[in-house]
């Protein structure tokens, strides 16, 4: 075995064969992270021979992912490689004339929770199991009955009977069995645990299973390389020079996207494949904001809050992953910071116009948060910044239709066009 388990709170070590989930040390809240072998991965591959890989997936990652075998267990469905674009618009706006955006909605069920199920349902598949399940806000559970569909395995998921009516649908037209909780996400993964736990199910619930930040890291490993000078475009370089950018905005609900991204980032500091650590700064909606919380009161110790925001997605009364989530940023130099509801919609329109990347709101908050970080000085205007988009906007088109404006509707006669004075 080429990695093994150690517990996020007491760093104790376990044999990944041993241990499925948690820490058994700390009920349900020890959860366990991955540990690589970096000098064995080191010896199989490096970053040239992974750039010259035409599997323009996450898998052109396989060795450093905890899998026995990428080749025959990752489901066939095209998850992530998805563009890193040059800020075109509202970098300029902003005086950051590095500035990228990372479309994580082009993932198959759209959004960046594609890259978690992908790795989960591959484990799943190692392990021989025969139902997988999952709580989900919606996006993790849209993306493990996309992923399950692929491997034809059956999925159950619970869901927040609120959860956007397209989301629902995703899941339902993928062919899981959905079971729509009358109550909050929170309860819905205490459920799905208990379900899990007394039905022997595969649970790929968040910051329980320790394989989801497995595949969520692949997106920092993504924008290292795409970074990468490219010697095609600029005749200068190797594609074998990865690069670290100076900062990255991600939302944060759970905390497990930007563990995910920080998991990356330090696998790739532990392999010298990058120079240095970026800054990560996570964003949560004002109304939603238990990391950010403890960040600023300069403890790990997450207090529940009473969430309620827009963005469905990050909408967390008790961030699973907080403990990493708040070092990812302690750890990194980076920062929290809250945005408000209006700002989070009005990102929409912001990012559609000026960049053609349209969002959900959990997504166009990490937007948001960044121009609340550039007016409190917190981003130099050299840096290399990336900013997570984590979702596509049409999976909540009634928030979307709160800032898009309306239609002109007229009579079917050129007459009737010739009196808008379009020109
Ligand atoms: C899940 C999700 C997030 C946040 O991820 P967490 O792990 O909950 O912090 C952000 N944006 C979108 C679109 C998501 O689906």
């Amino acid at each position: 075995m080429h990695y093994h388990l150690k517990c996020t709170l007491c760093g104790a070590e376990y044999d990944s064969n041993a241990v499925r989930y948690v820490c058994p040390k700390h009920g349900d809240d020890g959860i366990l992270d991955t540990i690589l072998d970096y000098a064995k991965i080191a010896k199989e591959t490096n970053p040239r021979k992974i750039s010259d890989s035409r599997d323009f997936s996450i898998w052109r990652y396989a060795p450093l992912l905890p899998l026995d075998d990428a080749r025959k267990s990752a489901p066939p469905l095209h998850v992530g490689w998805t563009p890193l674009y040059r800020s075109t618009t509202l970098g300029a706006q902003l005086g950051l004339p590095n500035l990228y955006f990372k479309d994580d909605g082009r993932n198959p069920t759209a959004s960046f929770k594609d890259r978690a199920s992908a790795v989960v349902v591959a484990k799943a598949r190692e392990l021989g199991v025969e139902i997988i399940t999952t709580a989900s806000t919606g996006n993790a559970g849209a993306a493990l009955a996309g992923l399950a569909a692929a491997a034809k395995m059956p999925a159950v998921i619970f869901v927040p009977q609120t959860a956007p009516q397209a989301k629902i649908a995703q899941l339902l037209i993928f062919g899981a069995r959905v079971i729509l909780v009358k109550g909050t996400y929170d309860q819905a993964f205490d459920l799905c645990l208990q379900v899990s736990k007394s039905f022997g199910w595969y649970c790929r619930n968040t910051a329980y299973n320790p394989y989801t930040v497995e595949g969520k890291k692949t997106a920092s490993f993504e924008i290292c390389e795409q970074l990468a000078p490219s010697p095609v475009a600029t005749g200068e370089g190797r594609s074998g020079d990865w690069k670290a950018p100076d900062s990255i905005f991600v939302s944060v609900g759970d905390g497990n996207v930007i563990s995910g991204l920080w998991k990356g980032l330090r696998d790739l500091l532990a392999l010298n494949w990058i120079e240095k650590m970026p800054k990560l700064l996570g964003i949560q909606a004002e109304g939603s904001a238990a990391c950010y919380n403890a960040w600023k009161a300069g403890t790990e110790k997450i207090t529940v809050v009473n969430a309620q925001t827009v963005a469905d997605s990050i909408s967390a009364d008790l961030p699973r992953d907080g403990v990493r989530a708040v070092r990812a940023v302690r750890e990194t130099g980076g920062a929290y910071l809250t945005v408000t509801d209006d700002e989070i919609l009005a990102a929409i329109p912001e990012l559609a116009r000026g960049e053609a990347i349209f969002c959900e709101p959990a997504a166009s908050a990490a937007y948001a948060g960044l121009k609340k970080a550039v007016k409190q000085g917190l981003v130099r205007s050299d840096e290399t910044v990336v900013c997570m988009l984590t979702g596509n906007g049409l999976k909540d088109i009634a928030s979307a239709m709160k800032v898009a404006g309306a239609g002109t509707v007229i009579e079917p006669t050129l007459e009737a066009v010739k009196q808008l004075n379009l020109k």
